[in-house]
């Protein structure tokens, strides 16, 4: 009988042009999770650290409606927050996540939620997956057939969200839930990365190396020799075989 385990690594970095990384991500072994402030003055750094700091106390998900639920209560926060501090006024984040569901079945579960532009991918014996749509108006665009992806790599008004945490009282969250299988990579990140660097080269990155360190240090020194416009952070997820790696 094979006991699935999960390995990981992070990095996340303040790029090569901005000054503070607004960024945050963290990781529990139960909970992954990736967040991308916005917000004038301190407003993104602190948004995205709420975020964080808020799931790092959430102990079991039992259900992808539990995951939806705690990006709800984050959003409170930020909102209350930000009510407090006229400096904070308007702050708001990105935020993926990626959970283990402690339900009563056999079969390890994970959930996935997202809001904003940070995405979730899943690497598969021969393709990359994009799992995570993109809230933001380029990609509404994009879906809706008004502009070709091209044109929304281009498009000046790429950084524009259609959601976050932090902007209304009330936050649609996207939840699924999926089996854990041996041998998937999942990637979360922020859009420092996808924005530098392509699909494909995200791809063979995520297939050169074993080690999930590796592979966020290649990226994020990936997304800074094509730029590094902006803050980048990469959280690798494995989804491997407990009964042998614990040798
Ligand atoms: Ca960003």
């Amino acid at each position: 009988m094979t006991s699935i385990q999960l390995k990981w690594g992070m990095r996340s970095d303040v790029g090569k042009v901005r000054q503070i990384n607004q960024d945050a991500v963290m990781a529990n072994g139960a909970l992954f999770v990736v967040a991308d402030g916005m917000g004038g003055h301190r407003g993104g750094e602190v948004a995205s650290e709420i975020a964080a700091k808020h799931f790092e106390e959430v102990v079991s998900v039992p259900s992808g409606e539990d995951l939806a639920k705690a990006f709800g209560q984050a959003n409170h926060m930020i909102r209350s927050r930000a009510a407090g501090d006229s400096n904070l006024t308007g702050m708001g984040t990105t935020v993926v996540a990626l959970a283990v569901v402690r339900d009563d079945t056999d079969e390890m579960h994970l959930a996935s939620a997202n809001v904003g532009d940070s995405r979730m991918y899943r690497l598969e014996e021969d393709r990359l997956v994009q799992m995570t749509l993109d809230h933001s108006l380029v990609a509404e665009l994009t879906r809706a057939g008004q502009l070709s992806e091209e044109e929304a790599s281009q498009h000046p008004q790429r950084n524009v969200l259609t959601r976050a945490l932090g902007v209304d009282d009330e936050v649609m969250v996207d939840h699924w839930l999926f089996p854990a299988i041996v041998g998937h990579r999942y990637l979360l990140c922020s859009d420092g990365l996808v924005n530098e660097v392509s699909d494909d080269d995200i791809a063979d990155t995520l297939r050169e190396f074993d080690d999930p360190n590796d592979v966020a240090e290649a990226l994020v020194e990936k997304a800074n020799r094509a730029g590094g416009r902006d803050n980048v952070t990469v959280l690798v997820v494995d989804v491997v075989d407990g009964s042998t790696s614990a040798q």
